[in-house]
């Protein structure tokens, strides 16, 4: 069966396949009828989701996914179970976040085991926590199984330890997207912990911003910094900065959404022979260029250079 254009109302719940009561099962044991399951579907490579999961996703009657789940995921669903895509996609609009309480909502009332396959982590920017809640107020059991969040899969893909006792004494998770009328971040606590490791989601449309920000409130320009797209799969790319070349990295026609930006002096840790690292042009007096030292380019300074950086943009 083919599930219904996102924007059209929602599909009308099929036929429960089970006929066992839902109970509130152990979060071991399989999706049950009535239940809802919020599965972390991984960052982008199929195989980083939990066994958790995948039993969950096998098991399902009906599977609602985001675009950012790899498509691959669903080839572990049952043949008959639905499958409907409620995230964005090239030329069409996402699901409102209402419609798919709704939709979650029904399809459980209507005696099917649930899931809802969300990409990374449903806790981190995923909105899972929304669902979980209205799920819950209308007495609909829900199992949350966690996800490699985008941070944690990007940081592997590409070398970048997020935390590292000489480096980094922690991670700071943060979203650039800014919502109409809301508050804009605290710039001078993020700016003022240097041993923190920022990771910033849904911010390449924002990353002139969050530099301009984080600099004008402090941040050191030559803190290392990166831009990874489509990180774990195989489209993966990646973007090695400072801090003050930020916002001129992330025009880079390479880098696509979704793409997470890492700041930090851990940055310096990627490994070159992870990721093909996007070239920058050697415009304007900058650093170490396609693993030539930064000495071949005079026009910089040493104290500009990210250290041991394999590519370095523009500051
Ligand atoms: N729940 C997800 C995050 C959803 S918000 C998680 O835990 O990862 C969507 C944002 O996540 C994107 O804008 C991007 O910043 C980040 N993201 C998700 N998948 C990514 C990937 N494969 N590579 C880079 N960034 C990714």
């Amino acid at each position: 069966m083919h599930p219904k254009p996102p924007h059209e109302s929602p599909p009308a719940p099929a036929a429960p396949r089970h006929s066992r009561a839902g109970g509130g099962p152990s979060p071991g044991a399989g999706p049950a009828p009535g239940h809802v399951w919020l599965v972390g579907a991984g960052p982008g490579d199929p195989d980083l989701i939990t066994l958790r999961g995948l039993r969950a996703l096998q098991a399902a009657d009906v599977v609602f996914h985001d675009s950012l789940a790899a498509p691959e995921l669903l080839d572990h669903c049952r043949p008959d179970a639905l499958r409907i895509p409620v995230g964005k996609r090239a030329g069409r609009h996402s699901v409102p976040q209402e419609d798919i309480h709704v939709l979650l909502a029904a399809h459980a009332r209507a005696g099917l085991a649930v899931v809802r396959l969300k990409g990374g982590d449903p806790f981190i920017f995923g909105r899972g926590g929304e669902e979980m809640e209205s799920l819950r107020a209308q007495g609909i059991p829900v199992t949350v199984v966690p996800g490699v969040t985008a941070a944690s899969g990007c940081a592997a893909a590409t070398g970048i330890p997020l935390t590292h006792r000489d480096l980094a004494a922690g991670v700071c998770l943060m979203t650039a997207h800014r919502q109409d009328g809301a508050h804009d971040l605290d710039w001078t606590s993020l700016a003022a912990d240097r041993q923190r490791t920022l990771v910033f989601y849904m911010g390449l449309s924002q990353a002139g911003h969050v530099g301009t920000e984080l600099l004008l409130h402090g941040l050191p320009g030559a803190t290392p910094a990166a831009l990874v797209s489509q990180g774990a799969t195989p489209r993966q790319k990646a973007v090695r900065c400072t801090l003050a070349g930020l916002a001129r990295a992330a025009r880079r026609r390479e880098l696509e959404s979704p793409c997470l930006i890492v700041i930090g002096d851990v940055v310096a840790l990627a490994d070159p022979a992870l990721v093909p690292w996007v070239e920058e042009p050697p415009a304007h007096g900058i650093g170490a260029i396609d693993g030539h030292p930064a000495d071949a380019h005079p026009a910089v300074s040493r104290d500009d250079r990210p250290a041991a950086s394999p590519l370095a943009c523009p500051a």
